[in-house]
């Protein structure tokens, strides 16, 4: 029988974790073949929450789950991790200023940077969730020396399913029929889905749509917002969908790209497209064999242009935040 994988969860008592857990001991993220271990970190306050939750993975039943740790420490929950989903983060909360927002998560996502470095499996993956996601991810990244910079990723995967069904809606065709879309930049609300390299049904999306100002005026913001719609909606933020976008993000990382499509990851830029060189940020990649590659070649027009810049802009200026506030 197979050794089982190592997955690691931070904030696996929260409202992500919830919706999470269950469809990664169900076999969903790895593979209906692959048996899992599950390691909860949590705050202090949490363990409890935490453990109800695995009393309730443990009456599922599931074949594939072979074994489930709660602890606060963060060196005990990443020892052999070969996945780790990092959803806990600081909440932005009334009155709090960029810089107390990237510190209070500089606090958290440094040491378990640190962490990952020190005990996580050779072939560690890293994802994520918490937000700000890509900064997030560039300071654990930055405190993992040892670690491959490129097995550090934030999530866009949300987004890309998001931008797919409302592309889908927008022309009466299934998500099926949707390749190639892509999300840039960053995890926020200047992210920009781009559908000029889309495929539906083979055909163009951009011409198919045909229409700038539904693009400029309606679907980008609806992707872009669509989070607070939500919660406008719901009176809860989304956990649901992010939890399915981290298995999706995950699966496909691990299992591959179909041919004819790609996907949208936050990575390490390493220059492509005038991203510059370090910072995490979203591109079109494939994936194959455990590893990815971001798509090279696409032409990219004034549009698009000017908003990859202004997300990437973004990008830049929380990078330089948390240096200045000698958080990497
Ligand atoms: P959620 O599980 O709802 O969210 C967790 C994180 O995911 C937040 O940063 C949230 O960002 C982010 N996120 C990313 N994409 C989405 C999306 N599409 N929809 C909603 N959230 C998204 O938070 P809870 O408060 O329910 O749970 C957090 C848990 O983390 C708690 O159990 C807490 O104890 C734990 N925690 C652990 C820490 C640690 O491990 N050191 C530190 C802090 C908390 P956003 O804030 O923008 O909604």
């Amino acid at each position: 029988t197979r050794t089982p994988v190592t997955v690691t969860v931070t904030g696996a008592a929260g409202q992500i974790g919830y919706a999470l857990l269950f469809r990664i001991a169900s076999g969903q993220l790895l593979g209906a073949d692959v048996p899992v271990k599950l390691n909860l970190l949590e705050i202090p306050q949490g363990l409890k929450a935490a453990e109800g939750t695995a009393m309730e993975l443990d009456d599922c039943a599931f074949p594939l789950l072979r074994g489930i740790e709660i602890t606060d420490s963060a060196d005990k929950a990443f020892d052999g991790a070969n996945v780790a989903l990092l959803v806990g983060a600081r909440p932005r909360t009334a009155g709090m200023e960029r810089g107390d927002l990237l510190s209070a998560n500089g606090g958290i996502f440094g040491p378990q940077g640190k962490a990952i470095n020190d005990n996580a499996a050779d072939d560690i993956k890293v994802l994520v969730v918490g937000n700000p996601a890509n900064t997030n991810a560039l300071i654990a990244q930055q405190h993992a020396p040892d670690v491959p910079a490129d097995r550090f990723t934030a999530m866009t995967r949300l987004d890309h399913n998001r931008a797919i069904a409302q592309l889908a809606k927008k022309l009466g065709v299934t998500v099926e029929d949707v390749k190639k879309l892509t999300i840039w930049g960053n995890h926020s609300a200047t992210q920009y889905p781009d559908i000029f390299h889309a495929e539906v049904a083979g055909k163009n999306a951009a011409e198919a749509v045909n229409d700038e100002k539904w693009l400029a005026e309606d679907f980008i913001p609806t992707v872009a917002k669509r989070g607070a719609a939500i919660i406008e909606a719901r009176g809860a933020s989304s956990a649901a969908s992010a939890a399915n976008a981290a298995v999706d993000h995950v699966h496909t990382w691990v299992n591959g790209t179909a041919e004819g499509d790609w996907t949208s990851m936050g990575i390490v830029s390493d220059g492509s497209y005038g991203v510059p060189e370090g910072i995490i940020s979203s591109f079109p990649v494939t994936t194959r064999d455990g590893r990815f590659e971001i798509v090279q070649g696409l032409e990219i027009n004034d549009f698009s242009r000017s908003r990859i810049d202004a997300s990437v802009h973004e990008l830049i200026e929380e990078r330089d935040a948390v240096r200045s506030l000698g958080l990497i």
